[in-house]
């Protein structure tokens, strides 16, 4: 008890801290931006440093799991994250007997207001605003995400009482998620209008642009979908996968000319050609009242002028004024030319011919030109191929169904007949690239593969890029493959892939080409939008003509007027998607998952007598991911004999002593293995009465 007192006290003072702080920095907010309200860069919350994770030159399309989906406070706008809850430790240290629910209450509140205040002051004083706003016929344009990291690309445009939405994507989780598959855009706010949705544009069929449609269609009362046949069939397979029988009740709409327009309540929609890493790339142009927005979705410039197949951008220029340009930005950091696809395309057949033995192709499933071409090469040279990878041979079969790849059935094999034919008629194509240690890449590299081995004569093809974050992955899968053979193929020995994105060249050209009136860099972490600003600022466009928006930040256009920041902001927060469909439980999971993967856990079982409620014999300990047992007999055997204390130290009869017990059990054993060892493993107490 007397451990409990002053730990009492810390806990209401820091909340009374804490307390005065929001009020403190709601009223500095407030006269914030009574100062400034117009200006991204102006806007507070642009200011603040942002996550620096990067990007993927074209995400490739992995196969996950979809399951039940839950809430976690974002990261936008926010700070590099301290990895949560790491220096206020849970329950295990807490020496007071007061109820685990109780404790709870007590806790968490503080643990989360720590990392997160800031994001939640403005959010609670945004949204005491937002309730109030009637529906203007202002243009407004928001993002629900995609703006301060890769992924979970989704953008709203309303116009009075009608809404549209182009993209609904996911986002790969942080290293400090575990077991978090991904995270989709937040539909709360948009779920109070959803009768106002007139349709969702999808601009191309990557995950970090059609991922999230199946759980937002649902909650938005399955709007219709626009986009062009590809990207339409990648998403009705992704509803299956979610919820088989689905797919046939979304209500689609197909853009099947690129001159095609169509009408959404106030918004004109037309479309113009990009050039992107997956067929049936599309750029939207939407036309409004206030304003023109111009957004190609992911697009980089990557045309032939051998072929004089060169994508422009100029006819947008003649477009209705204000023009409002939307431009993805990744590729801001890029400054190497790109590869051109032919020069790709001409390798790989290049390979393709010379290889001694079989040839084995590492891609994105996505990539489904480059595989059309490598079919197409294939069986031109007598070639046989085989697939391997779930979403390699869904899309592949997508696009044979839509006509987009023509190459004739006996050239296809199936992956476990290839022993029948001749080593040097075999071209294999698979997913995995990236070093992701289930992929069928790896599986075959680390010989678990059912059906291929690598042998020394086989050739072995890397025909992606390198997804940041990837690298150490991607070199050691090369190390082994080298040991292997030696006709190992990537980027770094012969141009094999053209990435999807824009350069810094590309994204100077289109300013220039479409020279529009207002500019909002788009779709890319939160350095790269600024360095786009700070790009388009060198190339002379002004200032405030220029708008770099957080996820939740709101523009509003009015009619002639300049457009302006709203003080509202839409609700971001993380939606996070696991495979294992945990439910509503928040960040509680997500707590225990961090403790496990950081110390471990420890469980105690003691058997107990249920009459006399005595123990019977000696606890058993099991520890996972804290200590060897073997090595660490001592400390087990001191564990033992601490448990044996406290479990005989009260009484086990009611079940509420049990609770009480077991909680004891938590706090002190936490301790005491804290003091012997430094860390905080979870403790799981198991009380068996017999
Ligand atoms: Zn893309």
């Amino acid at each position: 008890m007397t451990g409990l007192f002053p730990h009492f006290f810390t806990l209401l003072i820091y909340k009374l801290i804490t307390l005065f702080n929001i009020n403190f920095m709601l009223f500095r907010k407030r006269s914030a931006s009574a100062k400034k309200t117009i200006g991204g860069a102006n806007n507070p919350i642009n200011k603040q440093p942002r996550s620096k994770k990067r990007v993927a030159s074209n995400l490739p399309n992995k196969q996950m799991p979809v399951a039940k989906t839950r809430l976690y406070p974002s990261r936008t706008s926010n700070i590099k994250q301290p990895r949560p809850f790491q220096n206020k430790r849970p329950l295990t240290t807490t020496p007071t007997p007061m109820s685990p629910k109780k404790v709870r209450e007590l806790t968490r509140p503080i643990q989360r207001s720590a990392p997160y205040r800031p994001q939640q002051i403005s959010r609670v004083s945004d949204r005491r605003i937002q309730d109030k706003i009637p529906t203007n016929n202002n243009l407004k344009i928001y993002c629900l995400g995609g703006q301060e990291e890769v992924g979970r690309n989704c953008t709203v445009f309303e116009y009075g009482e009608d809404i549209i939405m182009l993209d609904m994507g996911i986002q790969f989780p942080d290293e400090d998620m575990p077991g978090i598959d991904y995270i989709i855009p937040n539909t709360k706010d948009l779920e109070k209008k959803k009768r106002n949705i007139r349709g969702v544009i999808f601009s191309h069929g990557h995950l970090d642009h059609i991922g999230a449609a199946p759980m937002m269609l649902e909650k938005l009362g399955n709007p219709i979908i626009i986009g062009r046949n590809l990207t339409l069939a990648m998403i009705k397979n992704r509803q299956e996968d979610y919820k088989k029988g689905t797919a046939q009740n979304l209500k689609t709409m197909s853009i099947n000319s690129i001159s095609q327009k169509i009408t959404l309540g106030k918004f004109k929609i037309s479309f113009f050609r990009v050039e992107h890493s997956i067929m049936d790339a599309i750029g939207v142009v939407i036309q409004t009242p206030h304003g023109t927005i111009i957004h190609p979705g992911d697009w980089s410039l990557n045309s032939d002028p051998a072929e004089g197949d060169v994508v422009s951008y100029e006819h947008l220029s003649k477009l209705p004024s204000p023009r409002i340009l939307m431009l993805e930005s990744l590729g801001v950091t890029y400054t190497k030319p790109p590869v051109p696809i032919k020069t790709t395309l001409n390798n790989l057949q290049k390979l393709i011919n010379e290889a001694p033995g079989r040839i084995i192709i590492g891609t994105f499933s996505s990539q489904i030109e480059r595989i059309k071409h490598i079919l197409e090469h294939a069986e031109k040279t007598g070639k046989k191929v085989a697939l391997d990878g779930y979403s390699m041979k869904m899309n592949i079969e997508l696009a044979k169904e839509l006509g987009y790849i023509k190459a004739h059935k006996s050239t296809f094999i199936i992956i476990d007949q290839i022993h029948k034919y001749p080593e040097n008629k075999i071209v294999v194509i698979c997913t995995g690239a990236q070093g992701e240690s289930n992929a069928v890449f790896s599986r075959i590299v680390n010989g678990n593969h059912r059906y291929i081995k690598i042998q020394r004569n086989d050739t072995i093809v890397f025909s992606s890029s390198i997804i940041p974050g990837n690298e150490t992955s991607i070199q050691k899968l090369k190390d082994q493959i080298y040991h292997l053979t030696d006709n190992v193929i990537h980027g770094e020995i012969m141009d094999i892939h053209s990435g999807g994105h824009a350069t810094v060249e590309d994204i100077k050209t289109v300013l220039k080409q479409v020279n529009p009136d207002y500019f909002l860099p788009v779709y890319a972490n939160y350095y790269m939008l600024i360095e786009t600003k700070k790009l388009a600022l060198r190339e002379g466009f002004k200032e405030n003509r220029i708008f770099v928006l957080g996820n939740g930040d709101l523009l509003e256009f009015s009619n002639g007027r300049p457009p302006k920041l709203s003080r509202n902001k839409v609700n971001t927060d993380y939606i996070m998607v696991d495979g294992l469909g945990v439910g509503d439980i928040s960040d509680v999971v997500l707590r225990d998952r961090q403790v496990m993967a950081d110390d471990g856990m420890i469980v105690v079982i003691a058997t107990i007598y249920s009459k006399t409620g005595k123990l019977i014999g000696n606890p058993d300990i099991i520890s996972r991911g804290f200590i060897y047992m073997k090595d660490n007999k001592n400390l087990i055997e001191d564990t033992r004999k601490k448990v044996k204390q406290i479990v005989m130290s009260g009484d086990t009869k009611t079940r509420e002593s049990e609770n009480f017990i077991k909680n004891k059990l938590r706090n002190d054993l936490g301790q005491f293995l804290f003091k012997k060892t430094e860390k905080r493993p979870m403790v799981l107490p198991v009380i068996i009465k017999v």
